[in-house]
C-alpha cells in the first residue's frame, strides 16, 4: 500500500470558516488514521475578507499558485458583509480559484439522515440521497457583475449573458454519467436527470442536446429530463425519486439551496468543485459572521466536504483506499444521527461545533 504523503492546501477564511475547517481536518485525520493510511500534510494559505482588510489583497502572495500545487484544496468560508472592494463588490478569492483552475463541476450532495433534520413529514423523505451537479464556470454567472463582465449601458440598461459551451458541457455531462456509474456500483441503481429550460432558451436546448449525445455513451445509466421550474416543484413533492441532477450554473445555485433546506439547513450542505487538474472542497454555506467564534456553527457540511475530498483523492492519486476513508466519514455522520448522538445547535439542539466534531471523530475511530 502506498503511503506517499498527501498535501492539502487549507484556506480557513472568514467568520465560521476557521471553526468548521478545523472540524473537517480533524475528521480527515481520524479517517486516514483509522485505516492506517499515513498522515495528511496541511499547508495553510491566508485568504479572505480579514486578510484583505489587513493587507489590501484577498490572498497572501503566491497563494493562488500554492493552492493549485497541493493535491486538493480545503476551504472554510470567505467574505464579511462589512468588507468590500472599492467598487462595492465582495471579497471572492475562491471564485478566482474556480476560474483559474476551471473548476467546472460543482458537486452538492443532498442527503437525509435517520432522525436527522429533514423538513418533509413524508416518511419517504428519509430516503433523500441525491446529488446536484452545478456547472460552475459559465452559464449565467459567466458574464455576471462579479466577474466584471456585465454590460452596463449608462443608467438605462444592464445586460448579462448566459454562456454555454460545448467543451465544458460535454465534460460536465460526462462527469455526471461517470459519477452515476460509481453510485450504481455502490447502490445498485443510478439516474441522471438533465435540468434545464430547453423549451424557452436556445442555450438550454443546446445544453440538453449535448446531454443526449453524452448519454448515448452510457447505455447502462437511466436518464431523465426536467424543466427547472418543474424540478423545483418535484424536489418538494418527491425528492426521493431523484439521483443526480445536472444543470447550468445559476439554476444550480438556486436549486442547491433548496436542496440544503430539504435536509435541514446550510450546515448540512457539503460541496466539491472539481476541474481537470484541481479540486476544491468547502461547505456550501457562507461565513455566517453572526455566529462566528462562538462554537455554535454546525461543522457537518465542512466535515462531509472532507469526505468528498478523500473520495476525490482516491481517484486522483490512484489510491482506492482513500475512498474507504471518505466512506468512514459519511458512515460516522449517518450513525451519529441514527443513534441520536449528534444534535447540532443549528437545529435547536445542544451541541456546539467542537462537540459535534469530536463525536464524529470518535465514531470514525470506532467503525461498526
Ligand atoms: P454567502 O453570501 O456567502 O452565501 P449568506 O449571506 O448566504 O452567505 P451564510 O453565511 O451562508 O449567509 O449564512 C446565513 C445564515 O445561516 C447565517 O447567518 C447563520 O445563521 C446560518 N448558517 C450558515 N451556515 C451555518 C452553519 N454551518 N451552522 C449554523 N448556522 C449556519
Ligand atoms: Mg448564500
Amino acid at each position: 500500500m502506498s503511503s506517499a504523503s498527501i498535501t492539502v492546501a487549507v484556506i480557513k477564511g472568514d467568520g465560521i470558516g476557521p471553526d468548521v475547517t478545523d472540524a473537517a481536518t480533524a475528521a480527515i485525520d481520524a479517517a486516514v488514521a483509522a485505516l492506517g493510511l499515513g498522515a495528511v500534510t496541511y499547508r495553510e494559505i491566508k485568504a479572505g475578507a480579514g486578510v484583505f482588510k489587513e493587507t489590501g489583497r484577498d490572498i497572501e502572495p503566491g497563494g493562488d499558485e500554492r493552492a493549485g500545487q497541493a493535491d486538493a484544496i480545503l476551504l472554510g468560508a470567505i467574505g464579511l458583509p462589512s468588507v468590500r472592494q472599492k467598487d462595492g463588490t465582495e471579497i471572492t478569492p475562491h471564485l478566482r480559484l474556480r476560474e483559474i483552475y476551471q473548476l467546472y463541476a460543482g458537486v452538492r450532495p443532498v442527503r437525509a439522515y435517520p432522525n436527522g433534520p429533514q423538513r418533509l413529514a413524508d416518511p419517504r423523505a428519509r430516503d433523500i440521497d441525491l446529488i446536484i451537479l452545478r456547472e460552475s464556470t459559465e452559464g449565467l454567472f459567466y458574464s455576471a457583475a462579479i466577474h466584471g463582465r456585465a454590460e452596463v449601458i449608462g443608467d438605462t440598461e444592464v445586460r448579462e449573458t448566459l454562456r454555454i459551451t460545448r467543451a465544458t458541457t460535454e465534460k460536465l455531462h460526462t462527469f455526471a454519467f461517470n459519477l452515476a456509474r460509481k453510485r450504481k456500483a455502490r447502490r445498485g441503481k443510478a439516474l441522471v436527470t438533465c435540468v434545464d429550460k430547453a423549451n424557452v432558451f436556445e442555450s438550454m436546448a443546446f445544453f440538453r442536446r449535448i446531454f443526449d449525445e453524452v448519454a448515448e455513451g452510457f447505455p447502462d445509466i437511466e436518464t431523465g429530463r426536467n424543466y427547472v421550474d418543474a424540478q423545483a416543484l418535484d424536489l418538494i413533492r418527491q425528492p426521493w425519486a431523484f439521483d443526480i441532477l445536472v444543470m447550468e450554473n445559476m439554476f444550480g445555485d438556486i436549486i442547491s439551496d433548496l436542496g440544503g433546506g430539504l435536509v435541514g439547513g446550510m450546515g448540512m450542505a457539503s460541496c466539491a468543485e472539481i476541474g481537470d487538474d484541481a479540486g476544491l472542497f468547502q461547505p456550501a454555506h457562507g461565513s455566517a459572521p453572526d455566529i462566528a467564534g462562538q462554537d455554535k456553527a454546525n461543522p457537518l457540511a465542512a466535515i462531509l466536504s472532507g469526505g468528498l475530498l478523500l473520495d476525490y483523492l482516491a481517484e486522483k492519486l490512484d489510491r482506492p483506499e482513500l475512498a474507504d476513508a471518505g466512506l468512514l466519514i459519511d458512515d460516522a455522520v449517518y450513525r451519529g444521527f441514527y443513534e441520536r448522538l449528534i444534535d447540532p445547535m443549528e437545529f435547536g439542539g445542544t451541541m456546539g461545533t467542537r462537540d459535534v466534531a469530536a463525536t464524529v471523530c470518535r465514531l470514525i475511530g470506532e467503525p461498526e
